[in-house]
């Protein structure tokens, strides 16, 4: 499916820009090693949110949206 491809791409190129492939974001969930870029805008995530919140993934403006039962982007 064509949103498949988008969505995989959009997640190879954050991966690419967190320097991680997908095997490492499952060990990266483990270890709860903040990532350096957000995962759904790929905008970077401050050092001081990473240290707060140990494995996120999110930027804090994806986070709330999230957190408010709110879809992404589209
Ligand atoms: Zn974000």
């Amino acid at each position: 499916m064509a949103d498949e491809v988008e969505l995989a791409s959009k997640y190879e190129s954050l991966e690419r820009i967190n320097g991680i492939s997908q095997a490492a974001r499952n060990m990266h969930k483990r270890s709860l090693v903040s990532l350096t870029h957000c995962l759904e805008c790929g905008e970077e995530i401050p050092k001081k949110r990473r240290q707060a919140e140990p494995g996120c993934e999110l930027c804090v403006k994806c986070k709330a949206w999230k957190e408010k039962g709110g879809a992404f982007w589209p």
